[in-house]
């Protein structure tokens, strides 16, 4: 195995934060932010005072507001390539809207260069070392992009290079033939997930080998007031905050190391059992606007957090 550094990592489920910096124009003493360490994150609740309005999390790692996007693959890689190796991975990004979440999968709207995300940079590097060792291991790449959950089967498309797979995200996105704010809307309503296959042949011994890579920008977390929505926006929020507790019970289940893991709650977590859970590895990005206005918001997240790390 080349990338042996993946199996030295404790556990199979590593949390992280990271936080969204403020845009130009706002005021960073607004900030719900009192510290960040290597793996503490300290919040003020700004509606009390002193010491009890500290609270303190732990994560395996924070990405600080001014954390770039290589800063944040470079952690990250190590999992990405064990997928070559045959490891299932799962990769989400979990917060409220406006949080971070695409930002830190895709990159923002029409990423190119320092500024794309996770997903591309993820499967530049699987096409670049795959191609790399074609003299000892044949590699084939699919990727799947089930519209919605309703499709688990979606058709598997198989790919030869990282823009074929750009080319299939974006009819995806012109099939939805939405603007793009209506796109942003929709997006915060609903978990979007790419599958990427990978299947090695070994050219000396003969023997195939398996690897899956789902990489989750989930639906927004926030709670809808029941006041404002109605009918089916109201059947959709329930549905969502269905799914992400139903999330939030299986990866809690697997760090208790539980004989029982609720997979078949949500289509999301059925969709995705084989790569939640016995050597499948799964990374949390729990998302933060650290801005005073979303405290409430930011202390559930967090509390999701702790629960499942
Ligand atoms: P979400 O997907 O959680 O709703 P977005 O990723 O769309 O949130 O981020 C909200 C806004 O903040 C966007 O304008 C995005 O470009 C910006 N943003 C988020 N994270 C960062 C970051 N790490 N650096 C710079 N801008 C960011
Ligand atoms: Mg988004």
């Amino acid at each position: 195995k080349l990338f042996n550094e993946v199996q030295e990592l404790k556990g199979n489920i590593r949390v992280y934060c990271r936080i969204r910096p403020f845009h130009p124009g706002q005021r960073e003493k607004q900030s719900i932010v009192e510290h960040i360490g290597e793996s503490d994150l300290h919040v003020a609740n700004p509606s009390k005072q002193g010491k009890d309005a500290l609270k303190s999390f732990k994560f395996n790692k924070i990405f600080g507001p001014a954390s770039t996007q290589v800063e944040v693959y470079s952690d990250i890689q190590p999992f990405i390539r064990s997928v070559l190796d045959g490891y299932n991975v799962c990769i989400f990004a979990y917060g409220q809207t406006g949080s971070g979440k695409t930002y830190t999968m895709s990159g923002p709207t029409g990423a190119t260069g320092e500024d794309i995300g996770v997903n591309y940079r993820a499967l530049n590097d699987l096409f670049s070392i795959s191609t790399n060792r074609t003299n000892s291991i044949e590699y084939v790449i699919g990727v799947q992009m089930p519209k919605g959950l309703a499709v688990p089967d979606a058709t598997m498309y198989p790919v030869k290079s990282p823009s074929d797979v750009i080319m299939l995200m974006d009819i995806g996105l012109k099939n939805r033939a939405i603007s793009a704010t209506a796109m942003n809307e929709r997006s915060s309503r609903s978990h979007s997930v790419v599958s990427i296959q990978v299947q090695g042949k070994d050219l000396s011994s003969g023997s195939t080998m398996f690897g899956n890579l789902h990489l989750v920008d989930l639906a927004g977390s926030e709670r809808v007031d029941r006041s404002e929505v109605t009918g089916d926006r109201l059947k959709e929020a329930q549905h969502i905050n269905k799914s992400l507790s139903a999330l939030g019970d299986v990866i809690f289940a697997l760090s208790q190391k539980s004989s029982h893991v609720p997979y078949r709650n949500s289509k999301l977590t059925q969709l995705l059992q084989t790569s939640l859970g016995g050597q499948a590895k799964t990374l949390m990005f729990v998302q933060i606007n650290s801005d005073t206005n979303s405290f409430s918001e930011s202390l559930s997240t967090l509390k999701f957090a702790e629960r499942v790390s």
